[in-house]
Order: structure tokens, then sequence, then C-alpha cells
């Protein structure tokens, strides 16, 4: 039997049908490709023939050359850097798990088994009432969510066209909205930091057809009026949708559903390891109260009980479609599911205890102010008269990775720092000594810096713009 890895059957039943006939020719039925076009082949090409050292050596340098999680703290705020548990790479390169994504149901039940219950777990901490795990990212997810909104909102016959969004928000926020083919409303952030209820209130209405929220907020500061945030939306006729990125800071503590939130996405990259920078992959689940799950996108999984197998996927009633291939990136998505598995509701929990006394003890350490609190998982420093970028350029001199800069604008000179629960006391007081040593230094120096560093200070809108995607020899460029 070929590729019967994960195939999965009740006594009785057949095995699926093979791929490959008993001769190992192909049955599959598929025409053959037709050749590239000329103007995409050459005849000639030098590929370079190193032994096995000299990649090794190759890529060992490139990995030197950058820096990793592995290689110190990287207390990027908002993006939730944390330590990824090395298991979860055996579990995911585990030859079982791969399975073509185009089999039958039947044949990969042990599969659908397991995102099921992924999907139950998702469901269970965010306090949702189903979640499909196909979008790609948490920016695909926020646009799957507000594509079911709107799915919602049409079906209702309610023309609605516009989305509210705090100007805290992360940048994708508005994007969705926009993409989606909403107008943004932005709220202008209350003093405290928070969502400025009686703001809200103005900004809400017949036209509303979601505000977005990311709670605790991109500062770290809980929405402590959620609950009257939530009848504001509510009695509009509204939905409120949960960026998803900080649940970090609320695991096996607080769940979004409780809070009143009807659709939200989950960044398993950021809260539940897989490694992630550089642009993915990652996963954005999305979770949906009942009243939307209809909504999801297609292929949904299930759990069937007629007796004879246990799951299947099918397109939901007014599914909003498909928005990633198949049930979604699966690699990352077992990742996921053995995290959740393996740390329990007692570890998720204290996971999340961990990354609020982490960034609590870190900001207590630190030189410069804060100018809004209490926080959470992380919080927005501010570096005052002093550039939060140069500041940022001298922590490298120290042997960190710096905290994101001059993001978001309620802080001004902001350095948004999220240094989560995997750091130890020792490495978070050596996180500290950079910060107070950078801040401390001279004008020259900081503009000098970094020094130490594989690359010097780039011109980072040529680097945007003209990017040098192939490595080459120092002699070369
Ligand atoms: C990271 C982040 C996003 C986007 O998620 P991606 O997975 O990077 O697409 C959205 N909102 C907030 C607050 C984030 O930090």
């Amino acid at each position: 039997m070929i590729y019967d890895q994960a195939s999965y059957t009740r006594e009785g039943e057949d095995r699926h049908e093979p791929l490959l006939s008993e001769k190992g020719q192909k049955t599959v039925d598929v025409e053959e490709a037709s050749p590239l076009p000329d103007a995409l082949t050459r005849d000639e090409l030098t590929l370079p023939n190193p032994s096995e050292p000299e990649v090794a050596r190759h890529y060992t340098r490139l990995s030197q050359m950058n820096w990793a999680i592995d290689s110190g703290p990287y207390p990027l705020g908002s993006c939730t850097m944390k330590y990824n548990p090395k298991f979860i790479e055996d579990v995911a390169a585990d030859p079982n798990g791969a399975v073509h994504p185009d089999r039958s149901d039947r044949s990969v039940q042990g599969t659908l088994e397991l995102l099921a219950g992924l999907q139950e777990y998702l469901a269970a901490i965010g306090g949702m009432d189903a979640v499909t795990l196909q979008p790609p990212a948490g920016a695909a997810g926020e646009f799957t969510g507000i594509l079911i909104a709107k799915a919602y909102h049409e079906k209702q016959g309610n023309d609605r066209s516009e989305v509210v969004i705090p100007a805290s928000a992360h940048g994708t926020n508005f994007a969705t909205a926009a993409m989606a083919g909403y107008d943004v409303v932005e709220l202008p952030s209350g003093e405290d930091g928070r969502v400025d209820v009686e703001a809200l209130d103005a900004a809400v209405g017949e036209d509303t057809a979601a505000l977005m929220l990311t709670n605790p907020n991109t500062v770290g500061l809980f929405e402590r009026d959620i609950a009257e945030i939530a009848d504001i939306v509510h009695d509009a006729g509204g939905l409120l949708y949960y960026d998803g990125a900080n649940l970090n800071a609320l695991l096996g503590r607080g769940r979004p559903g409780d809070m009143g939130f009807d659709v939200m996405h989950y960044n398993v990259h950021k809260t539940f390891a897989t490694p992630h920078g550089g642009g993915g992959p990652g996963a954005g689940p999305v979770g949906v109260v009942e009243e939307l799950a209809e909504f999801l996108p297609t292929p949904h999984i299930r759990e069937v009980n007629d007796g004879k197998i246990g799951y299947e996927t099918y397109e939901p009633e007014h599914s909003i479609g498909k928005v990633h291939g198949f049930a979604g990136n699966w690699l990352v998505l077992i990742k996921t599911y053995a995290y959740i598995a393996r740390l329990g509701d007692a570890g998720l929990s204290d996971a999340a205890a961990k990354a609020v006394l982490n960034a609590n003890y870190l900001a207590e350490q630190i030189d410069l102010e804060i100018p809004h609190g209490p926080f959470h998982h992380e919080f927005g420093a501010t570096a005052g008269d002093r550039d939060a970028a140069d500041v940022a350029k001298g922590m490298l001199e120290y042997g960190v990775h710096p905290p994101t800069t001059k993001w978001p604008e309620m802080v001004p000179e902001a350095m948004l720092t999220e240094p989560t629960e995997a750091e130890s006391q020792a490495s978070l007081d050596h996180l500290a000594s950079a910060f107070n040593r950078a801040y401390a230094d001279d004008d020259e120096a900081l503009a000098a810096a970094p020094t130490r560093t594989t690359a010097r200070r780039i011109d980072q809108a040529d680097a945007a713009r003209n990017p040098r995607l192939s490595w080459q020899a120092l002699g070369e460029r």
C-alpha cells in the first residue's frame, strides 16, 4: 500500500483507493503539463557544486548573520516573538503527518480528527462556537472575519457601509476593512489610552457593520469598558470583531466570547508557538459565534456520527467561499495543536500570567517613562526627547534585539516592548541593562550605532525598494 501512513478506517471498511497501480503506473487521469514556453527556459546554467561542509558552512554563516529567537531575547511589541519549544518541530517533521491535501476524507481520518480537535481547542480558548483553520495569517483571518460579518449583514438585508477602528489598532485592521469594501471610521484614543466610550457612542450608528478591537490593546491596556462597548455596538446592530494578536495576555483567564465579541482571529504563530518573522508561514484561524457559523469558509471540518466515518469536510450553507488552499497551513496547525495539548489548561494560563509578570518586571527595571498603564503583556515606553529609532540601534550594541519603535502613535517616540513569558529573570535584566545603556548613550554614539552587527545602519527605504535577494560574495557587491 502506498501513501497509507495516516489513513484510518474503521473495522470492516475498505482501505482508500490507491493512487498508483501495483506496477507503480499512474492511475490518476491528469493530463501531462505542457513544456515551459521558450522565453522561460535556457540551454546552459552554471550551478555551484559545493561539498557538504561548504553547504553547511554557507547556511551556518547565514544564520549567524541574522538575529533569531535562538540568539537572544526579541522583545518586539505586538509581534509576540516567543520561544518556540523544539518538540513542536519534531511533531511537524513526522513523515506520518505529510498526506496529500487532496485525498478523500475517508483516507485521512487521523488528519481530520486532529484538525477538528484544534477547532475545538481554539473555540474553547476564545469562547467561540465554531472555528475555521483556513486563513494563513492574522491579516488573512481579519479579512475572512470581516467578510463573514459582511455576509451576515447582507443576508439580513442590511446595507451597512462602515467599520469603526481605534487609532491605536494595527495597520492590517484598516487595510482589512478597506479591502472588504468598507469605509473606515477612525476612533481617536481616549486620554488614558483606551477607547473613549463617548466618542464610540457618537461614531456608531445604523451604518456600522463592525467595531474591530484589540484587547488588551496595542500598548497592553485592557479595555475595562468592554461590556459597555459591546452593548453600544450590538444595540446599533453592528458586530464586534476581536483582533487576537494579544491573546497571549489572556490565555485561560479571559475569553473574547465572554466579553461580547462575535468574531475573532487567532495569530497562532504569535500565541501558540511556530517561529515567525520574515513573513511566515503562519496561520490565522477565525472563531465565530453560532449565528455566524453558516458563513464560514469552505471546506469546513466536522465530526459525523452516522456510525461509519468519524470526520468529514463540507461546505457551510452560506459559506463566503475559499480563503486558502484546502484546510489551511497544516504544518503550522500541527504545531499549534501540539503546543496547546502539551501545555493544557494550567500551562496556558500560566503562560499568560508570566507574560504579564515579565512585562511588568522589565518595565520596573528601565529608566524610560511609560505613559499608560496598568498594562498586561506589553508596554509602550517613550524615548522622550530622544529618537526611538536611534535608541533601538544603540540597543543592538549591547547584544539584544530592540523593541518595536515609533508605533503606536499615541505614545510619542514609542518603544513598544513585549518580553513574552519565555524569558528568564536574568534575560530580562540583560534586556533592561541594554535599554538603559542605550538610552544614556550620547547622540554621537547612537548616530553611529550599530557597529557590532553584520550589517551597519541600512537605508531602509532602499532596502525595501531594491532588495538584494540572492547571496553575493563580498567581492561581488
Ligand atoms: C501581528 C498583528 C496583526 C496581523 O497578524 P499577521 O499574522 O502578522 O498577519 C494584526 N493585529 C495586531 C495587533 C498584530 O500585532
